[in-house]
């Protein structure tokens, strides 16, 4: 039989009643046998998510202040969660005592105790949860990341799987199919045995490298909503629901305002493509959105429009631009030297524009830039914009069909939104406006209500 791995995120395992929903959840499906949890977010109850906690408490521990009271408010989000279920005191207390071990360890590396602590909050929620489902009937086992082959890079807050990591952790199918196996999503091992986590938001990562090494039939990703929606219900009242839709579109999207995975959580799915399936824990009857690697050609051409503010432009103007060679290189050198990086680079015959995210700018930088750019392509004009808002339109449908660019700029000018810029890369599957950071809305609205 293949498995399926199901990762619960923190605002799905944050009370005992999301946990007896996981059970429920389960039972809907034999193929469910590996789970892995995130530490319990936010709930109606608790404003903080444990894994803040646990950096709080590393801060003041690192800082030599007493750790008393947030050591006990994280164990309160513990016992408040599995006290209810009938987990016993004294294995809450066993459990929970490992937190204070830790913090006992060495700080002369800060980062690494750092990850010691956080990655704290999957260990002790993944180790009791399993207990739980045990309790519930559910064969189920809690296995370390150390003794399922989890070696991870030894960048601590921001590791990487290694390489080899799905052969080193084969053998995690053959207790898939003795019981379900808990995993605890976030961290993993380095070769020297410490832990290290992946960067924020990582068991999403922990779920993909699980459902890779066991070579799942689908990885699915539960969290609080319905799934990907045509556009940012922010933007768009009720945008629709994506039923299907491709990595690359998913890329495409959460490029610029879909926030829907973790970025590197695609990776080892896609090298199996193995199907991933967003779900929503509180809403079991919605079939969720499915990011597999081909979708039906039936479905929609245009899936979504994505969008984000917070971008800037350079423009250069030189005349007999276009016979001058490495004029591009030279600019992106320009940027590369300062650490920067740019998103699009729209050029014409006497032109040329880099588009940058501002945030990673200060204000000197935006002259240093100007500096260099003045020294050493001296352009006849160099024009700085700020407040670009970027619109995306993504589909795979749009590499074969026609006069989509042409129907979106149409919905755009009737709008009375003004195009800065346009960029279709050269996958095809993506038109990228470049508008006036106030015209966001306005813009995703009227490409929205033309497009579906
Ligand atoms: N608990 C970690 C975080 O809040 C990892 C995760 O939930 O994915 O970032």
């Amino acid at each position: 039989m293949e498995f399926i791995v199901s990762k619960f995120g923190g605002s799905s395992v944050a009370t005992s009643e999301k946990l007896k929903q996981i059970v429920h959840i389960l039972g809907l499906n034999s193929q469910r046998r590996c789970v892995v949890l995130s530490a319990p977010g936010k709930s109606e109850t608790f404003s903080v998510k444990v894994t803040d906690l646990l950096i709080e408490i590393t801060n003041t521990a690192l800082s030599g202040k007493k750790t008393d009271a947030t050591l006990q408010e994280i164990k309160n989000r513990y016992l408040n969660i599995y006290e209810p279920l009938g987990i016993s005191r004294g294995r809450l207390d066993e459990v929970l005592e490992k937190l204070d071990q830790r913090l006992l360890a060495p700080k002369d590396n800060p980062e690494k105790f750092r990850d010691l602590i956080v990655a704290s909050g999957e260990d002790i929620h993944n180790q009791l949860f399993a207990d739980y489902l045990n309790t519930t009937g559910i064969k189920a086992t809690y296995i370390s990341p150390k003794d399922a082959g989890l070696i991870v890079t030894p960048d601590f807050g921001d590791a990487q799987p290694i390489e080899e990591v799905e052969m080193k952790m084969a053998s995690l199918k053959k207790i898939c199919a003795e019981q379900v196996v808990v995993f605890p999503g976030f961290f993993g091992y380095t070769a020297e045995g410490d832990i290290a986590t992946f960067s924020r938001g990582g068991s999403d990562l922990t779920g993909a490298i699980v459902a890779e090494a066991i070579d799942a039939a689908e990885y699915e990703n539960w969290s609080d909503v319905d799934g990907i929606f045509s556009a940012h219900p922010k933007m768009v009242e009720n945008p629709a629901q994506i039923t299907a839709l491709t990595y690359k579109e998913m890329r495409e999207l959460s490029y610029i305002g879909f926030n829907v995975l973790h970025e590197e959580a695609v990776k080892p799915i896609m090298r199996k493509k193995i199907p991933i399936r967003l779900r929503n824990t509180n809403n079991t009857d919605n079939p969720g959105t499915l990011i597999a690697y081909e979708r039906l050609p039936d479905e929609r051409d245009v899936i979504g429009v994505a969008s984000g503010g917070g971008y800037c432009s350079f423009t250069l103007q030189k005349f007999l631009m276009n016979r001058e060679k490495g004029f591009g290189r030279k600019i992106l050198s320009i940027l590369e030297n300062m650490d920067l990086s740019y998103e699009h680079c729209p050029s014409g015959v006497d032109n040329i524009s880099v588009i940058l995210e501002q945030d990673q700018l200060k204000p000197e930088t935006v002259n240093q830039i100007i500096r260099k750019i003045g020294d050493e392509l001296t352009p006849d004009e160099i024009k700085t914009e700020f407040g670009i808002a970027l619109v995306s339109v993504v589909g795979e449908g749009l590499l074969h069909k026609v006069g989509v660019l042409a129907q979106a700029a149409n919905a755009l000018a009737k709008a009375g939104v003004n195009i800065k810029m346009v960029n279709q890369g050269s996958s095809e599957i993506s038109i990228i406006f470049g508008i006036d950071a106030s015209d966001e809305k306005k813009a995703v609205n009227a490409l929205y209500k033309e497009l579906f």
